[in-house]
């Protein structure tokens, strides 16, 4: 079956999506994204993945071109167009065709680009990743220093990735000044005396839409949490390690480079989290 995508207000197939060569999304990264996990046909957390697009928007001073009804009305009309049950709906929104490149921005109604698309994943909640966990390496973080922005600009994300691939791991952690960031595309957490440390928020990571429920639903089970930046060698010497993310949900890490974490299976903090966070993110879904 051909997908079905959404291209500037209209539904269509995505062999006919076309964007212009001068859209600023494709010749300068200038664009926002987001994307958000479906489960039963309804969308996790949707309110978050809208306050966030909204806010790096506004970082990025590209004019948000529709209401939060309309991105809900559009998420649920590609949802059942495309017949998705399990899976993901991404949203982009570039500054435009800006004409001839230029580091000027455009003129202001030059209109932005607006691009959504689903993926189906049959079963996203049932990853057995989660039963071995994820080995990760760790890499010098050199992205630029507004991580907070959740920008198209993911080469070196990327790059990291391919990085943790070939050397036989599922992902990297990133790291700036000997303390952990985040993963190339998930918030890290690590759990040692009973506490769950992650770093705070400021302009070095993603606001984690799933870190902010998880770490809500950790308090409400009194569990304790702290915000705090920690370094590689705590890591390897936690109980646990984890990550969070939209599309992974709680994912327990085993291994951190060389170093097993824990007993080097998936801990109980992990498993309990990722329990609460399937069940009540279900119950909000819309
Ligand atoms: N950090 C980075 C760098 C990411 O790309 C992502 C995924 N978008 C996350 C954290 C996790 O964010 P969320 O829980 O909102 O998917």
């Amino acid at each position: 079956m051909t997908r079905t995508v959404y291209l500037n207000g209209d539904y269509i197939p995505e062999t006919e999506a076309k964007v212009s060569i001068f859209d600023r999304g494709f010749v300068m990264g200038d664009a926002i994204y987001e994307v958000t996990a479906v489960l039963d046909g309804k969308l996790i957390d949707f309110p978050g993945h809208m306050a966030r697009l909204k806010r790096s928007l506004g970082e990025f001073s590209i004019r948000n071109p529709l209401d939060d009804d309309a991105y809900l009305a559009a998420h649920r009309k590609l949802l059942e167009l495309n017949g998705i049950t399990d899976g993901m709906v991404y949203l982009q929104i570039s500054r435009g065709n800006g004409g001839d490149r230029d580091f000027v921005f455009p003129p202001e109604d030059t209109p932005p680009t607006v691009v959504m698309f689903t993926w189906n994943k049959p079963g996203m909640a049932d990853n057995p990743l989660t039963q071995t966990g994820i080995r990760v390496i760790t890499l010098p973080d050199i992205r630029w220093k507004r991580r907070d922005i959740k920008s198209v600009m993911l080469a070196y994300p990327s790059m990291a990735k391919m990085q943790a691939k070939a050397a036989g791991r599922d992902d990297a952690w990133l790291v700036e000044d000997g303390f952990v960031t985040e993963g190339t595309s998930n918030n890290a957490y690590i759990v040692a005396n009973g506490t769950i440390v992650t770093r705070a928020l400021s302009h070095d990571i993603l606001h984690g839409i799933t870190r902010a429920a998880v770490l809500r639903f950790a308090d409400e089970a009194q569990m304790k949490v702290e915000e705090r930046n920690f370094t590689v060698a705590e890591a390897q010497a936690a109980d646990e390690a984890f990550i969070t993310s939209s599309s992974m949900f709680v994912m327990p890490v085993v291994q951190i480079d060389d170093a097993e974490i824990g007993t080097g299976k998936p801990g109980p903090v992990a498993a309990r989290l990722r329990e609460i966070y399937l069940e009540e993110s279900r119950k909000s879904a819309i």
